[in-house]
This record gives C-alpha cells, structure tokens and sequence, in this order.
C-alpha cells in the first residue's frame, strides 16, 4: 500500500532531508586523503544525534553503521571502516535520519583529489540521470517514466550499466516504503504519480556492466567487473507541475567550494 502525505508531514520528511544534506556538508571539510571513513562515520552519527535524530540506517536490518561508505568498485552498502581515502578515489556516502518520526534518505558521490576524467564523466551523467528522473515525478506520469527516464540517459546515450539488484523507494514514517522506484523500466508503466507521493531517487551507475556481487560481509555491493560505480539521491515529493526535492546537494557543493581536496565534477 502507497501512503500519501499530507503536507504537514511532507514539511516534516524536508526537515529529516535537509538534515542529512546537512551531514553531508558537514562531512565535507573531513574527506581528504589519509582519513579513514570511520572517521567520517563517527561525524555523521554525532552530528545526527546533536541534531535530535537518530540515523537511520544503523541497525536496520543489521546494518552496523550510520553511514554507507562504497569506495570506486563499491557500488552501495560499504561499511566505514579503517580504510584510509586516498586521491584519486570516489567515494559514495548514503545518509539516513529520522527525526520526529519521519525519514530522509540522500546520496552524493565524492571525487577525492585529481580523478580520471573518464571517472569525473560517470559522476557528472549519474549525477544528471538522478535530475532527469526527478522531472518526471509529476503527477499524472508513472514511476515506468521515471526509470525509463534514468536508463536511457546512462544506458543508451552513455552505454554505462544501470544496477538492477538495487532501487529507489517511498519514503516517509518508514525509511523504505512502497512504491518500488527502479532506475530502469518501460515508459507509462507502474503506479501512477500522485500528489502526497514521497520517494527516493537513487540512480546506482556503472561504468562496466549493470552486474554487481555481493561481497562476504553480506552488504557491501561490488561491480562484477570492478569498475567504479556512482550513486546520488534525493527524497522528492511529487507535486502537479515540478517535483519539490526536499534533500538539497547545494548544500554540498558550498562546502565543496572551500574543499581543497574535493572538486565541483558538474
Ligand atoms: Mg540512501
Ligand atoms: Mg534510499
């Protein structure tokens, strides 16, 4: 069952979304070489909970950390841990609170120092991909146009594999709800867009093929053929003419803007 929201509670998922944008901003100033992603763990969870919320991954479904940390051949699902960044790395950091009951989900892939430009390109199309399918959250259309949206930008235009294992969701009083929102599909198929509609766009993009492993510790999620993957989000609540993005990355790109380490990819 899809649960709508009214706007009070859509003012309320902006809230715990602005949050984790905040924490991504904040994590900005320490993702440099040398540092390792515990660290970064550590900064989100305290920042989260100074904030009044509670991140929203750790201990879900077991997940140990409050942070995903999915370093170039990681797709999603990384654990932070003591590995060191190192230039040249790009690093994606999912982030999930809850705050008053109600959820916000955002991804952002970093690109640590000089990265080959054929890295920066799969940045700047994922990146892309995720706007293209926000404008087709509007009510009337189908989540198929969304996903069709994503899969022929990185696919067809940019022959990059679109992860299958892995998709976007609804969102709200539970971290993931229904509908499905995959980034791959057929135009004017699936549930149709509704105002009150919550859900999180997350394209998961490949260089290589769309094909992903799991790795032992039952989470993280690799490329099978070890090139580096991408992955944005945003939690969007669908409205009649333009879809309101409720997680803010220009929050991040202003404190790229003062990174020595991290540079604008768009
Ligand atoms: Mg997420
Ligand atoms: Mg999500």
């Amino acid at each position: 069952m899809i649960h709508y929201k009214t706007p009070e509670e859509i003012e309320y998922i902006r809230k715990s979304s602005l949050l984790v944008s905040q924490t991504h901003a904040t994590l900005v100033e320490f993702i440099k070489p040398g540092v390792k992603t515990s660290k970064l763990d550590e900064i989100a969870e305290q920042f989260i909970r100074d904030n009044d919320a509670t991140p929203a991954f750790k201990g879900y479904r077991g997940f140990p950390y409050t942070l995903c940390i999915s370093v170039n051949e990681q797709v999603v699902h990384g654990f932070p841990s003591g590995r060191e960044i190192r230039e040249g790395d790009v690093l994606s950091v999912d982030c999930g609170v809850c705050k008053d009951g109600f959820y916000g989900d955002s991804a952002f892939t970093f690109p640590i120092g000089e990265i080959p430009e054929e890295v920066r390109k799969l940045l700047k199309v994922t990146f892309n991909s995720l706007f293209l399918g926000i404008e087709m959250a509007v009510v009337g259309n189908r989540i198929g146009d969304i996903s069709f949206a994503i899969q022929k930008y990185c696919e067809i235009d940019h022959h990059y594999g679109v992860v299958r294992d892995l998709i976007g969701h609804g969102i709200g009083r539970n971290l993931h709800e229904e509908p499905d929102v995959p980034n791959y599909g057929k135009r004017g198929k699936g549930p149709m867009l509704q105002e009150g509609l919550v859900i999180a766009i997350e394209p998961m993009i490949n260089m290589g093929t769309h094909q992903v492993r799991h790795l032992s510790d039952k989470w993280t999620v690799v490329t099978k053929d070890g090139k580096p993957s991408a992955h944005f989000e945003h939690t969007v609540a669908v409205q009649k003419q333009k879809a309101d993005i409720l997680s803010d990355h220009n929050l991040i790109f202003e404190a790229i803007k003062k990174s020595e380490y991290i540079k604008d990819f768009r």
